[in-house]
Order: C-alpha cells, then structure tokens, then sequence
C-alpha cells in the first residue's frame, strides 16, 4: 500500500483561506493536551485527529460505562469497562492521518499536570469537575499557555477561550468555584449529545485558530465567553474582560497548584464509585502482574488486561490502574473505600 498523502486528505481545509496552507502545516506540528475523553474530550479528540493536529495526548482516569454511549462518541459496547484513554486511542488510530495519539490511563493533579502537559501548546478541557478547571488554570497562567475552557450540563453549555495575559483567565470570570452540590450536574440534570457535540465544536474552533495562529497575532483573538443553549436554540456571545484584581493573572497567587494530596479518596458523583489513590502523595507504581499473582491464590477471579486489574471483592468491583489508583463500584463512602483499598491493595 503506498503511503498517504495528507496533502490530498486536507485538500478542503487548506482552501479554508483563514487556515491554509501555512495554518495546516501549523497544526501538522502542535502538540496538544486534552484532559479529560469523555463526553466533551471524546469528541474534542475526534475532532483534532481528523483535523491533523499532530500530536495530541489524552488523560482520564475512568473506565467505559453502558451509560456513556449516547453521548461519548469514541466509544462502543465492546469498550464497556476498559480505560477511556486506551479505548479512545484504538477508535482514533482507525481514522489514519498524521495525528500522533497518546494514552494515559492516570488520574490528573497538582503532582502530574506538569509532566503531562510537557510539550503541550494548549490545554483543552474535557473534565467533568470543577477542581480539575481551577487546577487547569493556575497551571497555564503561571506557564502563559492557552487552554479552553468547555462545559455542558443538560441541553447548555460554556466555552471561554483563555489566553493568560492577553484575555481572561477563568478565573476574572468566575472568581471561585461554587461549593459542592450547588451546581446541577450531568448526573443530576441530565446530558444530550448535541450540547456536547456543539461545545465541543466550538472548543475545537477556537483550539484550531490558536494553534494555527502565530503566537503574535494572538491579540487579535476575541476573548469572548459563549453561552449556547441547543434546546431552545439561544446563544449569547459575551465581551469577558480581565480582572485586574483576579488573583490568578492578576495577584499570580497559584492555590491550586499546591494542592497536592487532598482527595486520596474521592466519592465520584451519582456513581456509587470511589476513587481511591495512593497515600503520601508519591507517584507511586502498582505491580498489577504481582498483585493478580497474589489474588488469583486467594481465590479471586481476575481479569489484567489493558493495564488494569479488574476483579471482585466483598460485593465490590475494583479497577486498579497502574499508577495504582483504583476504583471500587458499589460504595459511596470514601472511609469505606480507603479500607477496603488497604485491604486488598494495601502495603
Ligand atoms: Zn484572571
């Protein structure tokens, strides 16, 4: 078979003038991170693969869900219990194309978003928490490098574009985030795919014009703030400004970044799941090899495939990554799943 020619595949986007020619050969070299391959980080992907960004390296912590179909669209029943990242990186290496698509199965924090975020131009958010957003931004006002924010909830979404210094940061625009419980959520209200697919298009653009944009004429980048709600067929384009008060761009006071550790075992929303990470905020590594050994001779029935370790204990359904990190379906009580952690996993 000879080999490709990408020239021909982006043939409609190079006559696309605001692109052309120079703008694909700019994003043929970008590297970019997304956090996040859900719903919003699926299609988010899908959408840089087949538009040639070069290099583009997922991050999630979770597995595939029944639950996920209708709206995570990298994903089919066969992925059902394998990690989003590696189920991702498979749909996405079937397309071909220039695009480079790296996985990691890892839980993102104050400890690794550095390391993961190494090489990356841009940042894009396809999160689904709002710790993970602020962590975001601290990260890339103190480094100077965009990110887009994007989120949905129901039929309605948000998309801010940040490019630290030149516009808002997320946070001159939303100063702190809310309590827990004081948002709904795509667990309590709800989620359709045509919002994400619409945030997510409008996150991809504006991704796009940033990379394929010399870094000095990104001024000429609005900073607006968009509000699309696809139900009712509104939409508001705000003018967002900064702060000159916001204590992330403005002060350069970076909490986020120095909240290592908290959260070793975190209730994941409307889940009846726990994530559960190792103590002493180490990186640390699981040998899932051995630890399978060591189950398997206790009688437990096992699966280690994809760089995970799935089995069953006390009712219990645990998800052990090799960062060595877990998920324990079936629970709500983050004590409970610490204990039961120690007791399977434990030193
Ligand atoms: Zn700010």
């Amino acid at each position: 078979m000879s080999a490709p020619n990408f020239d021909a595949r982006f043939d409609r986007q190079v006559r696309f003038a605001a692109l052309g020619a120079a703008g694909q050969a700019r994003l043929e070299q970008a590297s970019v991170l997304v956090v996040g391959c859900g719903a919003l980080g699926g299609s988010l992907a899908l959408q840089l693969v087949r538009s040639g960004v070069g290099h583009v390296r997922l991050v999630d912590r979770d597995v595939v869900e029944l639950t996920n179909l209708p709206r995570q669209v990298l994903f089919e029943e066969r992925h059902i219990g394998r990690p989003k990242a590696l189920a991702a990186q498979e749909t996405l290496a079937r397309i071909g194309g220039p695009s480079r698509v790296e996985a990691l199965a890892e839980h993102v924090d104050a400890d690794n978003l550095a390391e993961l975020a190494r090489g990356a131009q841009l940042l894009l958010d396809g999160t689904d928490n709002l710790a993970t957003r602020y962590l975001i931004n601290d990260f890339c006002v103190e480094r100077g490098l965009p990110w887009i924010y994007g989120g949905v909830v129901g039929a309605a979404g948000l998309v801010l574009p940040i490019v630290p210094q030149l516009g808002p940061c997320l946070r001159c625009v939303f100063p702190e985030p809310p309590p827990p419980g004081a948002l709904p959520t795509c667990d309590t209200a709800g989620v359709i795919l045509p919002a994400v697919a619409a945030i997510a298009a409008l996150q991809c653009a504006a991704a796009l014009r940033l990379v394929a944009t010399p870094r000095e004429r990104w001024s000429e980048i609005e900073p607006h703030l968009i509000e699309l709600d696809v139900w009712r067929l509104e939409s508001r384009v705000l003018s967002a400004a900064r702060d000159p008060e916001c204590p992330c761009c403005g002060a350069r006071e970076f909490p986020y970044l120095d909240a290592s550790g908290e959260g070793l075992a975190i209730s994941l929303c409307g889940r009846n799941t726990v994530q559960v990470r190792p103590g002493g905020g180490a990186r640390a590594a699981a040998d899932l090899p051995a630890l399978a050994a060591r189950l398997e001779a206790s009688g437990f029935e096992l699966v280690l495939a994809d760089g995970v370790l799935r089995f069953s204990a006390e009712g219990k359904r645990f998800t052990v990554f090799r960062d060595a990190r877990a998920l324990i379906e079936g629970l709500e009580d983050p004590a409970r799943a610490r204990a039961l952690y120690d007791r399977f996993l434990g030193s």
